[in-house]
């Protein structure tokens, strides 16, 4: 009996829930006879959906032939860096399908690994790998548009040109009259839709047969063995009608559950918390919180100076909504990603923010995402290309490490490389790794219903989590200052504390009638 007994277990997630309490019953039963397996042993086996992503753009991750540019061989030449050295359990491929543009958002055959990438045999060899250190991976699926040479649409223009008919005329938005912005012309009397950019025509996904090939793409890669999607420009479906968005994401979220029920979909969501929540309605399992994220959103606020208290009311009040809306609804918090300016950035170059930053959102509901080299403070931001630099895995040993995509003119700066942080255990990395190990140890934290928890101290974050009959308890002092926060005063009388996180050198302890948390570190009791 492993972990992948228990992920064919079909349904949405909180259906999963209920037969994993079935599972853990029978697993604790057989946990008892076997004197070697520990309590946190037991749940690390529990392969529920819940996962900690790492966010990879293959071409600037780990270069495995000398080329210049990173490949999937070079992923899972890293695996072991990322469940190991990290503590991720998922992966989420930004696109690896070909495509003529260095980021490959726009793609020109859905059912092939581009070549700078490598093979399907070597994508097969990443996911077998991957498995067997149970780290799920899920792909970057871009159905808003394609590539203006993508088959379909030279076909179609093609076919304008000669007057001919093609079914694929009907898979995009041309017009004989000009909308304006957002369209671009083609042929001597067309317009075409193209929201990014005239290299990206939009698709008219209204149309059966496109219908039917999306459904024909996502079977192809599930049966390849991706464990789910992250779907880009969610809002960009039919741009500026979010019901009719949300209807397609519901479509589109049957589809692959009916092929693969314990996929795992994510999408983007580009937008306010208000659209954020509506579109759980899809029944999509998360959507990125943008709200949160970037410069201007809540982690940095609350690193930065909006305190604590109001980050765990606010996070409570955050989790409600989207569970009122979506049957299964997994928040996904994420500090930056390859569209925004890195988080080392907003966040001072401070390690100590940094660590912190981490520890809020990586200690919460949900599923969150780390952008690779986020773990090691890597810098960026303005261009695109430079918010997506070589990751850094050494100063003194350059192999692996990738050519800059095209354009960048940054360079990542002011900071140690994978190698040297491995040997730090000060560092950035071995703190992202304390937070996971943390996290894996208290299943509740990801998985269970939030309460905020009053301390009458602004500057700590404090709040429950509970599952399946468990409580855990969370607190974070975000203040410059040592707190003495009273057990009895606020709900942690007979409590002990179970781990501990600090970014300083002295630790949380127990004194007596006290919790006392120095300055930004953060404490678990059970
Ligand atoms: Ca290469």
């Amino acid at each position: 009996m492993n972990g992948k007994a228990v992920m064919k277990i079909p349904g949405s997630r909180s259906a999963r829930k209920t037969a994993m309490a079935a599972f853990a019953v029978c697993l604790s039963v057989l946990l008892s006879v076997l004197p070697s397996c520990s309590h946190e042993e037991e749940y690390t086996k529990r392969s529920d959906g819940y996962r900690n992503y790492y966010e990879i753009f293959v071409r600037s991750f780990y270069d495995s032939d000398g080329d210049g540019i990173g490949d999937l061989a070079g992923v899972t030449a890293k695996l072991d860096y990322i469940s190991k050295d990290l503590g991720a359990d998922g992966i989420w491929l930004m696109p690896i399908m070909p495509s003529p543009s260095y980021h490959k958002y726009d793609i020109t055959d859905y059912r092939n690994i581009d070549p700078q990438y490598g093979t399907l045999d070597d994508f097969a060899t990443l996911i077998a790998e991957a498995h067997k250190r149970d780290i799920r991976v899920i792909l970057d699926l871009v159905l808003n548009h394609t590539s203006s040479k993508h088959p379909w649409f030279t076909e179609a223009v093609k076919a304008l040109w000669t007057g001919a008919d093609s079914p694929t005329i009907d898979y995009y938005h041309f017009t004989t009259e000009n909308p304006g912005q957002g369209y671009s012309m083609i042929t001597d009397k067309y317009y075409y839709e193209c929201r990014f950019w005239s290299g990206m025509p939009d698709l008219n996904l209204d149309n059966e047969s496109l219908r039917a090939e999306i459904a024909g793409i996502a079977a192809f890669w599930l049966d390849k063995g991706a464990d789910g999607f992250r779907l880009d420009a969610c809002t960009s479906f039919y741009t500026g009608n979010n019901t009719k968005n949300i209807e397609f994401l519901s479509w589109l979220n049957g589809v692959v559950k009916a092929h693969k029920p314990d996929a795992y979909l994510v999408g983007e969501v580009w937008s306010d918390a208000g659209t954020v929540a509506d579109y759980y309605q899809s029944g999509i399992d998360s959507f990125f919180n943008f709200p949160y994220a970037t410069a201007t959103g809540k982690i940095a606020a609350a690193i930065n100076g909006s305190g604590g208290s109001s980050w765990a009311s606010g996070l409570e009040a955050w989790n409600r909504t989207i569970r009122e809306n979506g049957a299964v609804a997994v928040d996904a918090l994420f500090l930056s990603n390859h569209d925004n300016g890195r988080s080392a950035g907003f966040l001072m170059r401070d390690p100590v923010r940094e660590k912190m930053a981490a520890a809020l959102y990586l200690l919460a509901p949900g599923d969150p995402f780390i952008y690779y080299g986020e773990e090691i403070g890597m810098t960026g931001s303005g261009e695109d290309p430079n918010k997506r630099l070589p990751m850094l895995w050494s100063l003194s040993d350059i192999t692996g490490i990738t050519d800059p995509p095209p354009g960048a003119t940054q360079k990542v700066e002011g900071i140690d490389g994978v190698q040297e942080q491995i040997a730090d255990r000060g560092s950035l990395l071995n703190y992202y790794k304390k937070i996971l190990t943390v996290k894996a140890k208290n299943p509740e934290i990801a998985r269970g219903e939030m309460h905020a928890l009053d301390t009458g101290i602004g500057g700590v974050a404090a709040f429950t989590s509970s599952f399946e009959g468990k409580t855990v308890y969370v607190l974070h002092n975000l203040s410059g200052e040592e707190q003495k926060i009273s057990l009895s005063g606020s709900g942690l009388a007979g409590l002990a504390l179970s781990d501990s996180l600090t970014t300083g050198k002295k630790s949380p302890r127990i004194a007596g009638e006290y919790l006392v948390l120095p300055s930004m570190s953060t404490a678990i009791l059970r």
